[in-house]
């Protein structure tokens, strides 16, 4: 399984992410699943509204599913998953994100700020929940 896209929607990703901070970024990816890869098109930006603690936890606004729901239907595109930000964790499916995952087979993308300040980028990665479980995330390779 591998994970595509573009530089262009990495930029935006690694700039939501900073523009979220100190709180978790959140939003939907939109693309297609197709046999062994996910090709990632776009990632429609959510509001983070948790009831947790926003700098830990993210959920993505369930208007915003809703509507994103309803635009792809008309369209080739499909809702593959969910991006996030971590302000303060490595880019890694932490406990919280495990006891908040309903969807199997989803990807989800994590994007960490820890390392900006060695590495002077945000850095990305990439995981699938498992077709049965939810919580069950392998981690899976990005091709940009
Ligand atoms: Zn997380």
């Amino acid at each position: 399984m591998t994970v595509r896209l573009s530089e262009e929607l990495h930029r935006r990703l690694d700039a939501a992410a900073e523009q979220a901070m100190p709180l978790e970024a959140c939003g939907l990816l939109l693309g297609q699943k197709i046999v062994g890869s996910f090709i990632v098109e776009d990632c429609i930006l959510a509001e983070n509204v948790t009831t947790e603690d926003p700098a830990t936890s993210f959920e993505v606004d369930p208007q915003t599913y809703i509507q994103v729901q309803r635009d792809v239907r008309a369209g080739g595109s499909q809702i593959i998953g969910v991006w996030h930000s971590h302000p303060t964790t490595d880019a890694i499916v932490s406990e919280t994100d495990k006891r908040l995952s309903r969807e199997c087979g989803w990807l989800w993308l994590i994007s960490s700020l820890v390392y900006r300040a060695s590495e002077g980028r945000v850095k990305l990665q990439a995981f699938v929940a498992g077709d049965e479980d939810s919580r069950d995330f392998k981690q899976v390779e990005i091709e940009f």
